[in-house]
């Protein structure tokens, strides 16, 4: 009988276990939910919504191709979902639904919620691995979930080594190719697609020159933003439209080739945080309720957002490398992770603005939105994370700017009315020429707003 295959954060036809698994148990079905408010309840951005969709649109067409039909299942939140769903199974005698798990909660409670209701009508459902590059739960020898990178790292490593990394092919082809009309979505949303396009060859490109040219250099040049020293396929990942042993098979393939050790990957490392993050939030359940994992800085009295959190959107808050970066931000959906990292601990340390409303504005705002990166980086950056930076360690942003981007050269590209400024003033222009560039001067003093930050979490260590 058809097996029915539900994609959701898994656009992809490639290295999809739910699909290629249903796919070796007969014909294949495939359907997309479609939840506009939920994902808004998300905070999810305009610019995921577009990319989603011609992600939605590349999918069908690929599927189509194959002889296999996509149907979209259309409603409002989750939670509409499972009538819909099990309705459609019944409308074409199907006893079998499959997808890929994801880790937020309330992924998990809507996937139960379908599950429950699929089950009562006879309906097996066959939920499959995440897209993780370590799909199941790492966990230390105590067989308790790891609090701290490093250790968690060591043990993913061992786990892949012995794991399968062969990506699955996509599934065969069903009959002659079908004729799809228009895909009419119940959104029109635009977004950097000269930056994003969505054609499979673009997207697997992508990937592949990154490893062949510069994966080697990820250690040396990831830190600069002016460089495209990262892969930038977060927005891919964070849809699925690439699979985690896609990825592997890339870097494994290119080190190899280069007579390099893939284990030793730094960008391989990288990519384990994304694994670490999503983790986390299974097994602790408080952080996907807009909780601190450390509960102890929910005590935090945070200023009020007020002007200061404007000027921090619009990037004008006086401190170049922090304005180029939220610019970069604006006009692309995409930031460099250093400049995340300057911009959180800006708003969270310097504005000493509560976290999450950083993380809101970041999701309404970015291609690549994804809650467990997301707040996992917030998180990090405003030292109420697991295995966050010391509350102590306040990034300084002039210094910060001075280290990486030590000519200038970002900060020219996005705030270029100080573009004329040479390559030292350009990371803290003086008072007269902010002034003759109309250029905000700084919103806040930086050893002020320091000193309070510290003294803050100091008291609540204090107190604990
Ligand atoms: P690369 O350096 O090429 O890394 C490859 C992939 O690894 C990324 O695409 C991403 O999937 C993953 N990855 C890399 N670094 C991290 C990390 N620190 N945590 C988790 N995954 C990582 N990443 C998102 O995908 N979505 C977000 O919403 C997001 N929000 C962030 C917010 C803050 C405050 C911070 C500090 C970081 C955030 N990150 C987020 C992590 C990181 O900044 C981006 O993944 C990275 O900048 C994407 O660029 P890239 O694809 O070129 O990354």
């Amino acid at each position: 009988t058809t097996q029915v295959v539900w994609l959701r954060n898994d656009l992809r036809i490639k290295d999809n276990p739910a699909l290629f698994y249903a796919s070796q148990n007969g014909p294949v079905e495939i359907i997309i939910s479609v939840t506009p408010e939920q994902w808004r309840a998300h905070a999810e951005s305009p610019a995921k919504f577009g990319l989603r969709a011609d992600l939605i649109t590349l999918v069908t067409h690929q599927c189509a191709e194959l002889g296999i039909k996509v149907s979209l299942i259309e409603a409002d939140y989750f939670s509409d979902l499972p009538d819909k769903i099990v309705a459609f199974c019944q409308s074409i005698h199907a006893h079998d639904l499959w997808f890929n798990q994801e880790t937020p909660l309330d992924e998990r409670r809507r996937d139960t919620q379908v599950g429950n209701l699929s089950e009562q009508h006879g309906i097996t459902v066959h939920p499959q691995a995440t897209d993780l590059i370590v799909a199941r739960p790492v966990f230390s020898q105590q067989g308790t979930p790891f609090k701290v990178f490093t250790p968690f790292y060591k043990r993913w490593l061992q786990i892949l080594s012995l794991q399968d990394r062969t990506p699955l092919p996509s599934p065969a082809p069903q009959g002659k190719p079908l004729d799809i009309s228009h895909i009419d979505l119940p959104w029109h949303e635009t977004y950097r697609n000269d930056l994003w396009p969505t054609d499979a060859e673009s997207i697997k490109q992508r990937l592949w020159l990154f490893c062949h040219h510069k994966e080697s250099h990820y250690n040396d040049q990831r830190d600069i933003p002016s460089l495209a020293g990262t892969s930038t396929l977060s927005p891919y990942l964070s849809l699925g439209a690439i699979g985690p042993r896609e990825l592997l098979f890339a870097i494994e393939y290119n080190c190899d080739q280069a007579g390099r050790d893939w284990m030793s990957s730094i960008w391989l490392k990288e990519l384990a945080w994304r694994d670490f993050y999503r983790q986390l939030l299974l097994h602790f359940e408080a952080l996907n309720m807009s909780k601190p994992f450390k509960l102890e800085t929910d005590q935090i009295v945070w200023n009020s957002p007020e002007t200061t959190f404007q000027a921090w959107c619009d990037g004008k808050t006086g401190f170049p490398i922090v304005d180029a970066a939220m610019r970069q931000l604006s006009q692309t959906g995409w930031m460099h992770n250093r400049l995340r990292m300057i911009a959180a601990s800006f708003l969270t340390k310097l504005l000493f603005i509560d976290w999450r409303i950083g993380e809101t504005y970041f999701m309404n705002t970015l291609i690549d939105g994804e809650f467990a990166a997301n707040n996992g980086g917030w998180q990090w950056s405003a030292s109420t994370g697991c295995d966050a930076v010391p509350y102590f360690r306040v990034f300084n942003p002039t210094r910060q700017s001075e280290k990486f981007d030590p000519e200038g050269e970002f900060i020219r590209r996005f705030v270029p009315e100080i573009a004329s400024l040479d390559n030292k003033s350009i990371h803290n222009p003086n008072a007269e020429s902010r002034i003759e560039l109309a250029y905000p001067h700084p919103i806040i003093q930086y050893k002020e707003a320091r000193q309070h930050a510290i003294a803050a979490f100091a008291q609540l260590n204090s107190t604990k």
